[in-house]
């Protein structure tokens, strides 16, 4: 991923984030850093970039043209995405830290002085953030702070793939307290579960340590995490044909946008994903016409809400879906031994291999959800039909086993008009959702 920052204070970018973890993801090119010295681009023979402001009033404004001139030189004719770090921005946030973290490539643009001509954000500027309500004197602390949140996030960063998402904000909650050796200090012995090996224990123990820290001291965190959870106990009574919204809720990716009794939309900035459950027309448009612009995608159950979410995006297809989900205690057994894992980006794919030769593979995409288990092509060494259903069933189970070490509900989606798929699906144990989830994707 590529930072650009344009400021009056390179060296200030340079230093803070050329050390530790962010120093290293740099050193192993999986970020690059630039700062760019919006000075260099001043047209003024004293190297002047900032002047009085019109109408009077303290202090001394950068002017547009070394704004402008420094942001073309980046980005020349291309669009990116270009954030001003500005105390008037929405507060910047571990979700927008997430769906910033997409981009390949950001621009921050850092402001001094009284802060910058208006005309040349206008003209630039994608999305104003703030990281907080006071006043600093310039823009490097924030783009900097705004950075580290952002990189962590970026796969290969961090060494523990999984610590980014047990930490303070994943899901509403403050982390659990934590503690490390000695088991006694100053008197203090390290709770006594920690040290049981119970892994259920654990988790139960900090779940609720976590919700009692949240409880205390960020209430309005705790408000939504309750609000969630109330709504996943909702869902609940229909598992099967809304186990993509409680999952979703449940793995910390969507939001609550609305809510009125049992109608409700979510929204998962990350992959621009909407999931609407409604009956009367008015409350949704009313609904959908609070999500952002990027939002691309809308689950909905209903067939009613169809002629609805046609004519809000004018131009969209229509996918029919089923849910299947699998809600028991034990394992699902992989017959077929040799499965590999791949990251590819965002997309998590296991392969089956046969003597060192893939043979099949499923992939687990952006959004989380699995797509059915694919076959290789290989003429001339077509498996035969067992050995092909015990590559589909294996891969299937393996994901499905994966996903429930993760705590989730493991769920995958087909076809609505596959029949074969669904009695493969329903021998193995997993649910069929009666409901056909429409997949409504803007064009
Ligand atoms: N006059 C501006 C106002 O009242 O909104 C404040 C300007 S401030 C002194 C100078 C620069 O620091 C801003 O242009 C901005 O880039 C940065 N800055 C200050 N506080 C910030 C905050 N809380 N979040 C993000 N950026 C901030």
């Amino acid at each position: 991923m590529q930072f650009h920052v344009l400021t009056l204070f390179p060296e200030m970018i340079v230093q803070g984030l050329h050390t530790s973890i962010i120093g290293r993801a740099v050193e192993q090119q999986i970020l690059s850093v630039n700062a760019v010295n919006i000075r260099d681009y001043t047209l003024d023979k004293h190297g002047k970039v900032d002047d009085y402001t019109y109408g009077g009033g303290a202090g001394m404004l950068m002017q547009a043209q070394p704004v402008y001139d420094a942001y073309k030189a980046v980005c020349g004719e291309r669009k990116v995405r270009t954030v001003y770090v500005t105390p008037q921005g929405t507060p910047f946030t571990q979700k927008l830290a997430g769906e910033l973290s997409k981009e390949s490539e950001l621009v921050f643009l850092c402001g001094h002085y009284e802060g910058i001509d208006e005309r040349v954000l206008e003209e630039v500027v994608t999305d104003y953030i703030s990281i907080g309500d006071y006043v600093l004197t310039g823009g490097e602390l924030p783009a900097m702070v705004m950075i580290d949140a952002i990189a962590r996030l970026v796969p290969g960063v961090l060494n523990n793939e999984v610590s980014a998402e047990t930490e303070s904000f994943h899901n509403d909650l403050l982390e659990y307290p934590q503690y490390s050796r000695p088991e006694v200090w100053m008197g203090k012995q390290v709770p006594e579960v920690l040290l049981s090996g119970n892994h259920t224990k654990i988790a139960t123990w900090r779940l609720e340590q976590s919700k009692e820290r949240t409880r205390n001291v960020r209430p309005d965190l705790f408000a939504k995490y309750e609000a969630k959870e109330k709504l996943i106990k909702d869902l609940s009574k229909e598992k099967r044909n809304y186990i993509h919204m409680m999952e979703s809720l449940s793995r910390g990716r969507a939001e609550l946008i609305r809510r009125k009794g049992s109608q409700v939309l979510l929204y998962d900035a990350q992959i621009g994903m909407a999931y609407l459950k409604a009956t009367d027309e008015v409350w949704a448009l009313e609904a959908l016409e609070c999500l952002p612009k990027e939002a691309v995608v809308c689950y909905t159950n209903q067939h009613q809400m169809l002629p609805l979410l046609k004519r809000f995006w004018e131009q969209c297809e229509i996918l029919e879906k089923r849910n299947a989900c699998y809600t028991q205690k034990d394992n699902l057994y992989v017959r077929h031994k040799d499965i590999r894992s791949r990251n590819c980006g965002d997309i998590i794919c296991y392969q089956a291999y046969e003597e060192e030769t893939p043979v099949a593979y499923i992939e687990i995409k952006k959004d989380g959800i699995p797509d059915l288990p694919v076959l290789y092509h290989r003429p001339g060494a077509e498996p035969n039909a067992l050995q092909q259903e015990q590559y589909l069933t294996s891969l299937i189970a393996y994901t499905v086993n994966k996903q429930k070490e993760t705590g989730c509900i493991p769920y995958l989606q087909i076809s609505a008009q596959d029949g074969c798929a669904r009695a493969l699906l329903e021998q193995m144990g997993l649910y069929v959702s009666g409901d056909v989830v429409y997949k409504v994707e803007k064009i």
